[in-house]
């Protein structure tokens, strides 16, 4: 096209161009329409520059006017149609289609100790039990007294209390005050469990928190013994660690419980030999249990006389640590995603 016949003409042209670029569906082909029409020795510009030459002088204003204007239309319409094909490529620069559905973000799980706890809820509820809450703020009579820990009760000494307010307003010690608020405004026969934390005054590092988890089981009834309460915490044991599980009992003083017993799993490291993990005792502490003591019956308004119970203990921190892997404290309470079974 040495000459070129109209503006009419041009304009054609240039906006078949434009539209082929538009529609240009891979970056291959928009090389393609670039050289054809832009940058190429034969492109469709060289060859209407190459034109000018031949035209008149006033021709010459006019044609070279509308050629830059066609420059600009053809650039701006590579421009956005490379912009529209890389939004169909990913980084490795695979074409993928962007009218699929994209697939779900990663929102977390569970944390490890809500999956404990609702497993082991899983358990008691079979077995009949509700899961009960209480609150984490807590006031001495349901923490301290009426869990047979009277003021002047020695045993106050081995927990290192976050008052709110002193002496009556406090953090719960344990989840004991949500046994005793429950006694207090239910009728037997009951049986709960409490999952939840608690907290004491301790220095924070690696192995110790302030905030610790407990879960705690309660059963009044009529008749119960220590024998309803060993038939239940091996079922639970065996739950926990599975059949093979040893367990065994040791007297043990709680002032919440008169027997006391405290319940040891067989080192499941070392087989009861001794290792570093169970410190070369062979068995490992799990909980604390016992008969409910008729001070705290009578306390909560339950006749002992009439009724009786068990109740038991645990820390969960440990068990949710061994199960996950975890061996920093801290991160039970950090939120970190990387904790998954
Ligand atoms: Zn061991």
């Amino acid at each position: 096209m040495a000459k070129v016949a109209s503006l009419d003409d041009l304009q054609e042209l240039i906006k078949t161009a434009e539209q082929k670029i538009s529609l240009s569906s891979n970056l291959k082909e928009l090389n393609d329409y670039k050289l054809e029409y832009i940058t190429g020795k034969k492109s469709l510009l060289n060859r209407l520059t190459q034109g000018l030459k031949n035209l008149t002088e006033s021709e010459k204003k006019s044609y070279g006017q509308e050629i830059n204007a066609a420059k600009e239309t053809l650039n701006s319409a590579i421009k956005g149609a490379e912009e529209r094909i890389h939004r169909n490529y990913d980084e490795e620069g695979e074409w993928f289609d962007v009218s699929l559905p994209v697939p779900k973000a990663p929102i977390g799980h569970m944390a490890p100790d809500t999956q404990v706890i609702r497993q082991m809820n899983a358990f008691f509820t079979y077995h009949g039990y509700s899961v009960a809450e209480g609150p984490e703020i807590e006031t001495d009579e349901y923490n301290f007294e009426k869990t047979n820990l009277p003021k002047d009760h020695p045993a106050r000494d081995l927990q290192d209390t976050i008052y709110i307010e002193s002496p009556e307003v406090l953090l719960r010690t344990h989840t004991s005050s949500v046994e005793t608020r429950i006694l207090s405004s239910h009728k037997p026969p009951l049986r709960f469990v409490v999952p939840g934390v608690s907290f004491r005054n301790e220095i924070i590092n690696q192995s110790n928190h302030a905030i610790f988890y407990q879960y705690q089981g309660v059963l009044v009834d009529k008749d119960v013994s220590l024998a309803n309460l060993k038939a239940t915490l091996n079922e639970f044991a065996k739950f926990l660690y599975g059949d093979k599980v040893k367990t065994r009992f040791r007297t043990k003083y709680y002032p919440e419980v008169e027997p006391g017993a405290g319940m040891d799993i067989l080192c499941r490291f070392c087989s009861g030999t001794g290792c570093r993990i169970c410190k070369d005792r062979g068995w490992i502490e799990i909980l604390g249990s016992g008969i409910i003591h008729r001070n705290l019956l009578a306390k909560s308004g339950i006749d002992w006389k009439v009724w009786s119970g068990f109740a038991f203990g645990m820390g969960l921190d440990r068990i949710i640590m061994t199960k996950f892997g975890i061996t920093d404290i801290r991160d039970l309470h950090s939120g970190n995603l990387v904790f998954t079974q």
